[in-house]
């Protein structure tokens, strides 16, 4: 058993940030599965989004939803059941937020104290979010299939925006702004979804220390490739390297995306050859 694990973001790393091609990665996501090496989805992408990409990738692995909103963890994939998930729909689930039905109940308060201010993909429905995404139908129906957050779309002020954000942090949500939306959710993020993930293989595998790589291309990244003993960061497009406070074992690409990824794996595993 290798004690390896790699936490992957899956926009603009794992998949090209332009077409959502993997391609350039299957050589190495093919080294991963020869040397039993779990690779590990870790997505501001829904359930729903996350489970037809797997299907495409092969990958039978655990997964991190929403931005470390929620652990999944299919049913038997470890002997035991993790202490702290409960079992549904088939997986061992470990949330770290409250629900989104929770944060629609706050921000349907909101929406009478701010008009017009702000809309979200549950006021907007799927039209409305092909509308702010251009995203086709189907992709929309999957983004909307939320279990934890909810994306809004400020059309306010700025300083009314600041309260709005204040009056939801009194509210115990963690809202973070993205690129075009603000998401509302609790106080979670992918570092402390992947420490989590990482001690339950630890207990799984009956071993002490994990050597895991996260990879990731942008902001909400950051908390993860700070958390896992190497970073494997990937250069984007359309942003800057997210900035990390970590110096040591951290891997810039040169490549974009998938490229860059599976040049990065590859090194990884080299270096962590002779360690499993
Ligand atoms: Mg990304």
């Amino acid at each position: 058993m290798t004690g390896r694990l790699v936490f992957t973001d899956l926009d603009g790393t794992l998949l090209d940030h332009h077409s959502y091609s993997f391609a350039p990665a299957l050589p190495a996501l093919e080294q991963l599965a020869q040397l039993g090496v779990p690779v590990i989805p870790t997505t501001s992408k829904t359930r729903a989004e996350i489970e037809s990409i797997r299907m495409a990738l092969g990958n039978e692995h655990p997964f991190i939803v929403e931005n470390g909103a929620a652990v999944f963890i299919p049913v038997g994939y470890f002997s035991s059941q993790p202490l702290g998930t409960v079992e549904r729909d088939g997986y061992w689930i470990h949330e770290r937020s409250l629900s989104r039905s929770h944060w629609l109940e706050h921000l349907a308060v909101l929406s009478h104290q701010y008009p017009g201010q702000f809309e979200s993909f549950s006021s907007a429905g799927v039209d409305g979010i092909v509308a702010m995404t251009g995203l086709s139908s189907e992709a929309a129906r999957l983004a909307n299939h939320r279990e934890y957050s909810e994306p809004v779309r400020w059309l306010g002020s700025d300083d009314n925006k600041a309260e709005f954000v204040a009056r939801l942090r009194q509210k115990g949500a963690n809202p973070l702004q993205g690129g075009r939306f603000l998401s509302v959710a609790g106080d979670c993020d992918k570092g402390r979804a992947l420490v989590w993930l990482r001690q339950a293989f630890a207990e799984a595998w009956q071993i002490e220390q994990v050597a895991d790589l996260a990879a990731g291309d942008s902001g909400n990244d950051v908390a993860m490739l700070e958390a896992a003993q190497t970073a494997l960061v990937i250069r984007s497009p359309v942003n800057d390297f997210p900035e990390l406070k970590r110096t040591g074992d951290v891997i810039y690409s040169d490549a974009f995306g998938p490229a860059g990824w599976a040049k990065g794996v590859e090194h990884w595993l080299a270096s962590t050859h002779s360690a499993s």
